[in-house]
């Protein structure tokens, strides 16, 4: 079942995606080369407890820490590590969650770290892109196919792969809520836009093969060729016109 949500939802949401977007920032200002993705973690759970929030990643399903660091081949769900020391030339994909008042944000964003080759820069660019692309469809009367296939259009035509094994989905006052929201597809397809709907769309593209692994850890998901990978997502909500971003300043 779909939660179509209500005006005073929504403004709740987007408060939780504010705090969203504030951690995301204060993680992005933070990562160079030498600090660990263990620091990273640190500094983002700091800033969402300052703000009376929860890190909705903290526990979840086991889940042992506040965000998802993801590093090069690592394509979602990296774990932070005092182990995992970032360098010249890596990209990092940061996922965070957030709760607040009973709802849920979720956004994530691929950086590089200092100077990165010109195939990770393009990838990183697409993944953002191929974000817009797909939500130019997300409005009442689309489908989530819509969405869908405009992502995966944008992303192989530069060419670049999807992933499939992970998706988008409906959030609120739960981290995951139906419908999912792959990023690929075909329009046309999939359950119709309601205004009132909010849900997660995230692209996770590969530079490579879209074939990916979940590591011994239970958690990390890697490429299986071994090629780098970028994730980008906000949090949205439906609306007759344009989407709203949630998970923004
Ligand atoms: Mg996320
Ligand atoms: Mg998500």
């Amino acid at each position: 079942m779909i939660n179509i949500k209500s005006v005073t939802e929504i403004a709740k949401m987007q408060k939780a995606g504010e705090i969203t977007a504030i951690a995301h920032r204060a993680v992005a200002d933070a990562i160079c080369e030498g600090i660990t993705t263990f620091e990273l973690d640190r500094i983002a759970y700091e800033v969402i407890k300052s703000h009376g929030a929860t890190p909705s990643f903290l526990n979840y399903n086991g889940f042992p820490k506040s965000i998802c660091t993801s590093v090069n081949d690592v394509v979602i769900h990296g774990i932070p590590s005092k182990n995992t020391v970032l360098k010249n030339g890596d990209i990092i994909g940061i996922d965070i969650g957030v709760y607040y008042d009973g709802y849920h944000g979720d956004s994530a964003a691929t950086h590089g770290v200092g100077q990165i080759s010109e195939q990770a820069a393009r990838l990183i660019e697409t993944a953002e892109k191929s974000f817009y692309e797909g939500i130019s469809h997300a409005r009442e009367g689309e489908r989530v196919g819509d969405i869908s296939a405009a992502i995966q259009r944008y992303v192989e035509g530069m060419g670049f792969s999807v992933v499939r094994d992970f998706v988008g989905h409906g959030l609120g006052t739960m981290l995951h809520e139906s419908p999912e929201v792959p990023n690929y597809g075909e329009s046309g397809r999939g359950a119709r836009l309601i205004a009132g709907m909010t849900i997660a769309v995230e692209p996770m593209i590969n530079a490579g093969l879209s074939e990916v692994r979940v590591g011994i850890d239970g958690w990390t998901v890697t490429t299986a060729d071994g090629s780098l990978s970028a994730h980008f997502e906000h949090s949205i909500a439906i609306t007759k016109n344009e989407p709203l971003l949630l998970t923004v300043l």
